[in-house]
């Protein structure tokens, strides 16, 4: 699934490639995918030259003047750029620049979601301002505040986009074992200090992730020709039957709040 990194890495390799450009068309072939409606969607977009490509938390935003298209790729989304719009049956939207060749969107779940706002004010209004702060912007007091009212495990409190914005599955683990906290501790029994570390170990590790072009693990990989290389340096994540990089012990795969989830119960105490 894309996470914050991974949409980063999208932003940075599509922006080259879509800046200055005008879109000249747009057919969707699978409408649930635009949920403003495919013409609302067409209407917002033609005619206008794509300005800036940027990121808020793990959405892609593609700016066109007074409206930018909010994508958000959830669990398998995936941009390519090609020369005709309908080429696999999982493309369902197809952006057309310059009349030449097409911002394909392509998505086997077909779970993503494009949306249509205004510019500037899309910050303003949902989804983006239901957003909490990505941990780099974050105030570890206030977070700490947020998580002392949760009975919730640290791990699902991670995972909600409302409490910190652009964490997901893989960084969460790596966060917490850089952390030394059990996924499945209450939120409300964290003191200061651990939330002080959760949110500078995962302003690290998303950090080093981007650096990295994200991780390209199982079915997903960045479709514009880059591969991420974070999944080579994962601590915990995926490392099932491994030793601990720390401590030794054997790293086990548990579920938290229906998550797959990997620790190492030495260095994460409950
Ligand atoms: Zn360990």
């Amino acid at each position: 699934m894309p996470e914050l990194p991974e949409v980063e890495t999208i932003r940075r390799t599509l922006l080259p490639m879509v800046k200055g450009r005008v879109v000249t068309d747009v057919s969707v072939f699978y409408p649930p995918i635009t949920p403003d409606g495919p013409d609302v969607v067409k209407d917002a977009l033609a005619g206008r030259t794509i300005t800036d490509v940027r990121r808020v938390g793990k959405h892609l935003v593609l700016v066109l003047g007074d409206r930018v298209l909010l994508v958000h790729f959830r669990m398998e989304g995936r941009f390519f750029i090609r020369k005709t719009t309908h080429e696999s049956k999982h493309d369902h939207v197809a952006i057309t620049l310059d009349g030449i060749d097409h911002l394909v969107y392509n998505d086997t779940r077909k779970f993503g979601r494009m949306l249509v706002r205004d510019n500037p004010g899309y910050m303003d209004v949902a989804p983006l301002s239901l957003l909490g702060p990505e941990p780099a912007f974050a105030d570890p007091k206030r977070i700490w505040k947020t998580l002392r009212s949760k009975t919730i495990a640290i791990k699902t409190a991670l995972l909600d986009q409302h409490v910190m914005a652009g964490l997901g599955n893989i960084y969460v683990d790596e966060t917490l074992f850089a952390s030394r906290i059990h996924p499945l501790k209450s939120s409300k029994t964290l003191t200061r200090k651990d939330v002080g570390t959760i949110v500078k170990e995962a302003t690290r590790v998303l950090d080093e992730a981007c650096a990295l072009g994200g991780s390209s693990i199982r079915t997903y990989t960045d479709a514009l020709g880059v591969h991420g290389r974070f999944q080579n340096v994962l601590n915990v994540h995926t490392k099932a039957g491994e030793p601990c990089p720390t401590c030794g012990q054997t790293i086990i795969k548990t579920v938290v709040g229906g998550r797959g989830t990997y620790v190492c119960e030495r260095c994460q105490k409950k």
